[in-house]
């Protein structure tokens, strides 16, 4: 049976990112793939008053049942209502779809967005498939991102070796014969918590933590200047807090040289025409390290809530952060 999201009382994200662009602030698209994770997400939109966009992948789909993520979704209405939220702007959105039929059946299912990645194909299908996509998707108001340029570094299905940029040259082309409502892009940001290869950074001689390359800004300006006003989209825009990293490596956990985008820069892109930032890893790294040091601390704990319960509040802490104090997307959806 299909449904509409109108009826799950999820919007499109046509208005938010006309807004977002315009405001030079960006909405943040938070992956979830479980009840705590949507209930941080939901009390931290609640909260600041944020327009947010709940992204689910394929990966998240099968793990989680799609008619219950369509559920999930309405509850997470209903629920930031009850938090005292009077008109949220919540998105269900598909996160790199890979083929037209699993688009389609996002968007039966009550999705108020989805992504069709063909970025990796040659430019010609990537239009074609794209157009596609949008066709059907458009019949119901359900809004579109594509990708031009490959990133780097692995997010569930999604893996490649080495990212190449966006090719500023071909963006006009593209929007233009696939219609598409947004465009994730390639500038050097990556999937993961593994952003970057140690021989890619510099070493802090101080703490001994590796220091990132700056993102391609000039890539974004050149894109910004052929598509004036046009909605842009950041794919792995996590940044690894540090302070996560070490709780986990200091409770058990083993992750070595761990990097993400400074914050500095993400504000710095939130700002432009960027108006959609996807930010996964970190919420995995909060949680994770708020498990693992319960289990380390309390190691007679076995009541899942007395450890799910800590990670919640610790990525609900973490979301408000981001929403507050890098995108600046706070106050925009009252
Ligand atoms: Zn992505």
């Amino acid at each position: 049976m299909k449904v509409s999201f109108k009826d799950l009382g999820l919007v499109n994200t046509r208005e938010m990112f006309a807004k977002a662009v315009k405001g030079g602030y960006a909405i943040p698209a938070f992956n979830f793939n479980n009840m705590e994770q949507l209930q941080a997400i939901i009390q931290a939109a609640a909260e600041t008053k944020s327009p947010v966009i709940l992204q689910v992948s394929k990966g998240a789909r099968n793990y989680a049942n799609q008619t219950l993520l369509r559920y999930m979704a309405q509850g997470a209405v209903a629920y930031a209502k009850e938090l005292g939220w009077k008109r949220p702007q919540i998105v269900l959105h598909l996160d790199h779809g890979d083929s037209y039929e699993l688009c389609k059946s996002c968007v039966d299912f009550g999705f108020s967005s989805v992504m069709i990645d063909g970025s990796a194909l040659p430019y010609d299908e990537n239009v074609a498939l794209t157009r596609k996509v949008v066709n059907y998707a458009h019949k119901y108001d359900v809004t579109v991102e594509a990708e031009l340029g490959v990133l780097a570094g692995v997010e569930d299905e999604v893996s490649a070796e080495a990212s190449h940029y966006t090719k500023p040259e071909e963006v006009i082309d593209f929007v233009k014969k696939t219609k598409c409502d947004s465009l994730a892009i390639s500038i050097g940001t990556s999937h993961g918590a593994y952003k970057f290869k140690p021989e890619q950074c510099t070493r802090d001689p101080k703490t001994g933590r590796l220091v990132p390359p700056p993102l391609a800004f000039d890539v974004l300006k050149a894109i910004e200047k052929k598509l004036p006003g046009f909605p842009i989209v950041l794919h792995g825009s996590s940044s690894v807090p540090q302070e996560y990293v070490d709780i986990i490596n200091t409770h058990g956990g083993k992750l070595p040289d761990a990097v993400g985008i400074p914050e500095e820069q993400l504000r710095k892109a939130a700002k432009s025409a960027v108006c959609k930032i996807n930010i996964d890893s970190d919420s995995r790294l909060a949680m994770t390290a708020a498990v693992r040091k319960v289990f380390v601390d309390k190691p007679g704990e076995f009541d899942p809530r007395k450890y799910l319960g800590p990670a919640r509040d610790e990525m609900k802490k973490l979301y408000m952060h981001k929403i507050v104090n890098v995108l600046g997307s706070n106050n925009k959806a009252r």
